[in-house]
Protein backbone atom coordinates (compact mmCIF):
# COMPACT_ATOMS: atom_id res chain seq x y z
CA UNK A 1 0.00 0.00 0.00
CA UNK A 2 2.99 2.17 0.87
CA UNK A 3 6.87 2.01 -0.04
CA UNK A 4 8.93 4.65 0.44
CA UNK A 5 12.88 4.01 -0.70
CA UNK A 6 15.49 6.35 0.82
CA UNK A 7 12.96 9.19 1.20
CA UNK A 8 14.31 12.58 2.05
CA UNK A 9 12.85 15.91 2.93
CA UNK A 10 14.75 19.22 3.25
CA UNK A 11 13.26 22.52 4.46
CA UNK A 12 14.98 25.36 2.95
CA UNK A 13 15.25 28.48 5.29
CA UNK A 14 16.50 31.68 5.24
CA UNK A 15 18.55 30.39 8.21
CA UNK A 16 19.64 27.54 6.32
CA UNK A 17 18.59 24.21 5.34
CA UNK A 18 16.48 21.66 8.08
CA UNK A 19 16.94 17.60 7.16
CA UNK A 20 14.13 16.73 8.54
CA UNK A 21 14.03 13.00 6.45
CA UNK A 22 17.37 11.88 6.31
CA UNK A 23 16.64 8.44 4.03
CA UNK A 24 13.67 6.67 5.22
CA UNK A 25 12.86 3.07 3.42
CA UNK A 26 10.11 1.24 4.62
CA UNK A 27 6.87 -0.75 3.11
CA UNK A 28 3.55 -0.74 4.37
CA UNK A 29 1.13 -3.65 3.71
CA UNK A 30 -2.67 -2.75 3.04
CA UNK A 31 -4.62 -3.37 6.19
CA UNK A 32 -1.72 -2.73 8.79
CA UNK A 33 -1.73 -0.81 11.54
CA UNK A 34 1.29 1.12 12.00
CA UNK A 35 2.19 3.49 15.27
CA UNK A 36 5.04 5.95 14.51
CA UNK A 37 6.50 7.33 17.89
CA UNK A 38 9.55 9.46 18.48
CA UNK A 39 10.75 12.70 19.81
CA UNK A 40 9.65 16.07 19.10
CA UNK A 41 11.49 16.96 15.77
CA UNK A 42 12.28 13.10 14.81
CA UNK A 43 10.30 13.81 11.80
CA UNK A 44 6.94 12.31 12.36
CA UNK A 45 4.71 14.78 11.18
CA UNK A 46 6.99 15.86 8.02
CA UNK A 47 6.93 12.18 7.23
CA UNK A 48 3.04 11.84 7.48
CA UNK A 49 2.81 14.84 5.13
CA UNK A 50 4.01 12.65 2.29
CA UNK A 51 1.68 9.98 2.55
CA UNK A 52 -1.12 12.56 0.86
CA UNK A 53 2.09 14.54 -1.40
CA UNK A 54 0.98 17.57 0.96
CA UNK A 55 5.13 17.22 0.45
CA UNK A 56 6.80 16.04 -2.02
CA UNK A 57 10.41 14.52 -1.97
CA UNK A 58 13.69 16.31 -1.74
CA UNK A 59 15.13 13.05 -2.66
CA UNK A 60 14.07 9.34 -2.40
CA UNK A 61 10.47 8.13 -3.37
CA UNK A 62 7.31 7.46 -1.86
CA UNK A 63 4.63 5.43 -3.67
CA UNK A 64 0.94 4.97 -2.48
CA UNK A 65 -0.60 1.75 -4.00
CA UNK A 66 2.08 1.96 -6.55
CA UNK A 67 1.66 5.74 -7.57
CA UNK A 68 4.56 7.66 -7.13
CA UNK A 69 3.85 11.31 -5.05
CA UNK A 70 6.28 13.06 -6.77
CA UNK A 71 4.08 12.58 -10.16
CA UNK A 72 1.01 15.45 -10.64
CA UNK A 73 -1.17 13.41 -12.70
CA UNK A 74 -1.33 11.10 -9.59
CA UNK A 75 -2.27 13.30 -6.97
CA UNK A 76 -5.78 13.26 -6.97
CA UNK A 77 -5.82 9.38 -7.07
CA UNK A 78 -3.87 9.09 -4.02
CA UNK A 79 -5.95 11.71 -1.96
CA UNK A 80 -8.85 9.47 -2.95
CA UNK A 81 -7.04 7.46 -1.18
CA UNK A 82 -5.46 8.53 1.90
CA UNK A 83 -6.76 10.79 4.07
CA UNK A 84 -5.36 12.43 7.31
CA UNK A 85 -6.39 13.48 10.81
CA UNK A 86 -4.14 16.21 12.21
CA UNK A 87 -3.85 17.23 16.24
CA UNK A 88 -6.36 20.53 16.08
CA UNK A 89 -9.82 19.69 15.50
CA UNK A 90 -10.64 23.48 15.28
CA UNK A 91 -8.14 24.07 12.31
CA UNK A 92 -9.69 20.86 10.51
CA UNK A 93 -13.25 22.03 10.71
CA UNK A 94 -14.56 24.38 7.66
CA UNK A 95 -18.36 24.76 8.09
CA UNK A 96 -20.94 25.87 10.67
CA UNK A 97 -23.02 22.74 11.14
CA UNK A 98 -21.55 19.06 11.99
CA UNK A 99 -23.22 17.70 8.87
CA UNK A 100 -21.88 20.11 6.17
CA UNK A 101 -18.64 19.86 7.38
CA UNK A 102 -18.63 16.51 7.33
CA UNK A 103 -20.07 16.28 3.57
CA UNK A 104 -17.26 19.01 2.36
CA UNK A 105 -14.63 16.67 1.16
CA UNK A 106 -17.67 15.00 -0.88
CA UNK A 107 -18.92 17.88 -2.23
CA UNK A 108 -15.63 19.29 -3.70
CA UNK A 109 -15.28 15.50 -5.40
CA UNK A 110 -18.85 16.17 -7.05
CA UNK A 111 -20.60 13.87 -5.57
CA UNK A 112 -24.67 13.81 -6.17
CA UNK A 113 -26.33 15.07 -3.28
CA UNK A 114 -28.58 12.01 -2.30
CA UNK A 115 -24.78 9.72 -2.09
CA UNK A 116 -23.67 12.64 0.04
CA UNK A 117 -26.19 12.57 2.18
CA UNK A 118 -26.25 8.80 2.73
CA UNK A 119 -22.74 8.86 3.33
CA UNK A 120 -22.58 11.44 5.65
CA UNK A 121 -25.17 9.74 7.50
CA UNK A 122 -22.93 6.40 7.57
CA UNK A 123 -19.79 8.54 8.46
CA UNK A 124 -21.80 10.22 11.51
CA UNK A 125 -22.87 6.96 12.48
CA UNK A 126 -19.75 5.60 12.34
CA UNK A 127 -18.20 7.81 14.74
CA UNK A 128 -21.36 7.60 17.35
CA UNK A 129 -22.53 11.55 16.14
CA UNK A 130 -25.52 11.27 14.11
CA UNK A 131 -27.28 13.02 17.05
CA UNK A 132 -24.99 15.85 16.81
CA UNK A 133 -25.47 16.48 12.75
CA UNK A 134 -27.11 19.40 13.05
CA UNK A 135 -25.47 21.06 15.91
CA UNK A 136 -22.76 23.90 15.00
CA UNK A 137 -19.32 22.09 15.97
CA UNK A 138 -18.47 25.01 18.09
CA UNK A 139 -20.23 23.64 20.77
CA UNK A 140 -19.02 20.56 21.00
CA UNK A 141 -15.91 19.29 22.79
CA UNK A 142 -12.36 18.20 21.69
CA UNK A 143 -13.36 14.75 21.23
CA UNK A 144 -16.38 15.23 19.74
CA UNK A 145 -14.74 18.21 17.05
CA UNK A 146 -12.13 15.22 16.53
CA UNK A 147 -14.94 12.88 15.33
CA UNK A 148 -16.42 14.78 13.12
CA UNK A 149 -13.02 15.47 11.69
CA UNK A 150 -12.60 11.20 11.15
CA UNK A 151 -16.65 11.45 9.78
CA UNK A 152 -15.23 13.77 6.99
CA UNK A 153 -12.35 11.43 6.00
CA UNK A 154 -14.77 7.82 6.46
CA UNK A 155 -17.08 9.95 4.40
CA UNK A 156 -14.72 10.09 1.89
CA UNK A 157 -14.18 6.31 1.96
CA UNK A 158 -9.82 6.32 1.51
CA UNK A 159 -8.34 2.93 2.31
CA UNK A 160 -5.79 4.63 4.29
CA UNK A 161 -6.27 7.24 6.86
CA UNK A 162 -3.40 9.06 8.76
CA UNK A 163 -3.47 10.44 12.47
CA UNK A 164 -0.73 12.71 13.29
CA UNK A 165 -1.50 12.84 17.20
CA UNK A 166 -4.93 13.22 16.90
CA UNK A 167 -5.57 12.99 20.91
CA UNK A 168 -3.05 15.11 21.91
CA UNK A 169 -5.12 17.68 22.58
CA UNK A 170 -8.03 15.74 24.32
CA UNK A 171 -8.83 14.52 27.92
CA UNK A 172 -8.59 10.66 28.84
CA UNK A 173 -12.52 9.84 27.69
CA UNK A 174 -11.87 11.63 24.37
CA UNK A 175 -8.53 9.83 23.91
CA UNK A 176 -10.32 6.72 25.03
CA UNK A 177 -13.09 7.11 22.00
CA UNK A 178 -10.25 7.67 19.36
CA UNK A 179 -8.32 4.58 20.09
CA UNK A 180 -11.89 2.57 20.03
CA UNK A 181 -12.27 4.07 16.88
CA UNK A 182 -9.30 3.83 14.89
CA UNK A 183 -9.41 0.38 16.37
CA UNK A 184 -13.01 -0.27 14.33
CA UNK A 185 -11.69 1.28 11.30
CA UNK A 186 -8.33 -1.36 11.18
CA UNK A 187 -10.90 -3.85 11.98
CA UNK A 188 -12.93 -3.09 8.91
CA UNK A 189 -9.37 -3.54 6.66
CA UNK A 190 -8.48 -0.07 6.64
CA UNK A 191 -4.62 0.74 6.56
CA UNK A 192 -3.99 2.82 9.64
CA UNK A 193 -0.47 5.09 10.29
CA UNK A 194 -1.15 6.65 13.79
CA UNK A 195 1.26 9.35 15.34
CA UNK A 196 1.25 9.43 19.09
CA UNK A 197 3.21 10.15 21.99
CA UNK A 198 1.26 7.99 23.87
CA UNK A 199 3.07 4.60 24.23
CA UNK A 200 -0.34 3.17 25.56
CA UNK A 201 -2.11 3.98 22.33
CA UNK A 202 1.00 2.72 20.08
CA UNK A 203 1.02 -0.73 21.64
CA UNK A 204 -2.23 -1.19 20.30
CA UNK A 205 -0.76 -0.92 16.76
CA UNK A 206 0.56 -4.19 15.13
CA UNK A 207 3.76 -2.81 14.31
CA UNK A 208 5.77 0.17 15.77
CA UNK A 209 8.00 3.13 13.90
CA UNK A 210 10.89 4.45 16.32
CA UNK A 211 11.70 7.81 14.82
CA UNK A 212 14.79 9.65 15.80
CA UNK A 213 16.86 12.65 13.74
CA UNK A 214 14.53 12.06 10.73
CA UNK A 215 15.33 8.40 10.18
CA UNK A 216 13.24 5.04 11.33
CA UNK A 217 15.68 3.37 13.84
CA UNK A 218 13.58 0.98 15.05
CA UNK A 219 10.64 -1.12 13.27
CA UNK A 220 9.15 -4.37 14.74
CA UNK A 221 5.89 -5.32 17.22
CA UNK A 222 4.67 -3.55 19.86
CA UNK A 223 6.18 -6.40 22.44
CA UNK A 224 9.41 -5.66 20.49
CA UNK A 225 9.70 -2.21 20.67
CA UNK A 226 8.43 -1.74 24.37
CA UNK A 227 9.73 -4.21 26.23
CA UNK A 228 13.26 -3.01 25.70
CA UNK A 229 12.94 -0.30 28.33
CA UNK A 230 16.39 0.69 28.61
CA UNK A 231 16.79 1.60 24.98
CA UNK A 232 13.26 3.39 24.83
CA UNK A 233 14.50 5.36 28.14
CA UNK A 234 17.59 6.01 25.67
CA UNK A 235 15.84 7.61 22.94
CA UNK A 236 13.86 10.07 25.82
CA UNK A 237 10.83 8.02 24.91
CA UNK A 238 8.19 6.18 27.64
CA UNK A 239 7.01 2.77 27.87
CA UNK A 240 3.32 2.16 28.37
CA UNK A 241 2.58 1.73 31.91
CA UNK A 242 2.52 -2.21 32.44
CA UNK A 243 6.01 -2.32 31.09
CA UNK A 244 7.15 0.31 33.29
CA UNK A 245 5.92 -1.20 36.23
CA UNK A 246 7.21 -4.79 35.08
CA UNK A 247 10.58 -2.90 34.47
CA UNK A 248 10.27 -1.52 38.06
CA UNK A 249 9.38 -4.58 40.01
CA UNK A 250 12.35 -7.04 38.58
CA UNK A 251 14.64 -3.66 39.75
CA UNK A 252 13.43 -4.44 42.99
CA UNK A 253 13.99 -8.12 42.64
CA UNK A 254 10.57 -9.91 41.69
CA UNK A 255 11.02 -12.56 38.87
CA UNK A 256 8.87 -11.89 36.55
CA UNK A 257 8.73 -13.00 32.79
CA UNK A 258 10.46 -10.56 29.94
CA UNK A 259 7.94 -8.82 27.57
CA UNK A 260 5.33 -7.98 29.81
CA UNK A 261 3.38 -5.36 27.46
CA UNK A 262 -0.31 -5.13 28.79
CA UNK A 263 -1.97 -4.98 32.40
CA UNK A 264 -3.56 -7.97 31.99
CA UNK A 265 -0.01 -10.20 31.43
CA UNK A 266 1.67 -7.67 34.44
CA UNK A 267 -1.61 -8.97 36.51
CA UNK A 268 -1.18 -12.83 35.36
CA UNK A 269 2.45 -12.97 36.07
CA UNK A 270 2.51 -10.96 39.66
CA UNK A 271 -0.90 -13.65 40.68
P1 LIG B 1 7.78 15.81 14.64
O1 LIG B 1 6.42 15.75 14.04
O2 LIG B 1 8.40 14.47 14.90
O3 LIG B 1 7.82 16.67 15.89
P2 LIG B 1 8.49 17.43 12.33
O4 LIG B 1 8.35 16.58 11.13
O5 LIG B 1 7.42 18.40 12.62
O6 LIG B 1 8.78 16.50 13.60
O7 LIG B 1 9.86 18.25 12.21
C1 LIG B 1 11.08 17.64 11.87
C2 LIG B 1 12.14 18.72 11.80
O8 LIG B 1 11.88 19.61 10.74
C3 LIG B 1 12.24 19.58 13.05
O9 LIG B 1 13.58 19.90 13.29
C4 LIG B 1 11.44 20.81 12.69
O10 LIG B 1 11.91 21.93 13.41
C5 LIG B 1 11.72 20.94 11.21
N1 LIG B 1 10.58 21.55 10.51
C6 LIG B 1 9.30 21.10 10.51
N2 LIG B 1 8.51 21.87 9.72
C7 LIG B 1 9.34 22.82 9.20
C8 LIG B 1 9.14 23.91 8.31
N3 LIG B 1 7.92 24.17 7.78
N4 LIG B 1 10.20 24.68 8.00
C9 LIG B 1 11.43 24.43 8.51
N5 LIG B 1 11.70 23.40 9.36
C10 LIG B 1 10.66 22.61 9.70
MG1 LIG C 1 4.56 16.41 14.71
Amino acid sequence: MIRAENLRHVYKGASGDKVALDGVTFSIGAGEFVAIIGTNGSGKSTLAKHFNALLLPTDGKIYIDGLDTAREENLWRIRENVGMVFQNPDSEIVAAIVEDDVAFGLENLGIEPAQIRQRVDLALDAVNMSDYKMFAPSKLSGGQKQRIAIAGVIAMRTRVIVFDEPTAMLDPMGRREILAMVKRLHAQGLTIIYITHFMDEAAAAQRVFVMEGGRIIRDGTPREIFTDVKEMRRLGLDVPAAAELAARLRRKGFKLPPQILTAEELAEALK
